[in-house]
């Protein structure tokens, strides 16, 4: 088995001076760690009955589609303002500076579907906590969360309300 952990690189200084950016291209370039990783995403999920996975713009979706296949389920894309059409729901979180904010399809889950939330990386927790709220507003049940990488040092698990489970397939 690949470590597909060993692949993740450091970018100093990215996307702006100070930011120690984690980037996690090289594990979905190379196919044994990519699928390692889908697995390492799944793994706690695998019997938990889940209806579809909402990705997270844009990374997530990388993730979120495969993973939705290895559960024979649907993938419900979570993205910037402005991308999707037709009616959507919209939750605002704060960023170091200024407000940004996360749609989804107002029709994307049927009320009560059984989702899990996917991103690659959870940092500050904003992003995470924008996409969990609008599951709550779809009136989905929010079965939990997985990530790929969890820096923990930025203490974003703190944003995740504890009902759910948030699985971080590596915590750094
Ligand atoms: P948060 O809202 O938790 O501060 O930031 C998480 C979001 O920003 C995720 O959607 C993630 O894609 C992106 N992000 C923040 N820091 C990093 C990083 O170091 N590496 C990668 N790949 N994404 C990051």
């Amino acid at each position: 088995m690949s470590d597909w952990k060993n692949l993740v690189r450091d970018v100093p200084d990215f996307p702006k001076t100070g930011v120690g950016f984690k980037d996690i291209m090289p594990v979905l370039a190379d196919a044994d760690a990519f699928a390692d990783a889908i697995d390492a995403l799944a793994a706690p999920w695998r019997d938990a009955r889940i209806d579809a996975v909402m990705a997270i713009e844009a990374r997530g979706f990388l993730l979120g589609a495969p993973l939705a296949r290895t559960f024979g389920c649907g993938v419900v894309p979570v993205r910037k303002p402005g991308k999707l059409p037709g009616p959507v729901l919209e939750a605002r979180y704060a960023l170091e500076y200024g407000e940004d904010a996360l749609q989804v399809q107002a029709d994307a889950v049927a009320p009560g579907a059984r989702v899990l939330l996917v991103d690659d990386v959870l940092a500050t927790g904003g992003t995470l906590a924008a996409a969990r709220a609008l599951a709550d507003g779809l009136g989905a049940e929010i079965v939990g969360a997985s990530v790929l990488m969890e820096l923990a040092f930025l203490g974003g698990r703190s944003r995740w309300n504890g009902t759910a489970p948030l699985h971080a397939a590596w915590t750094i």
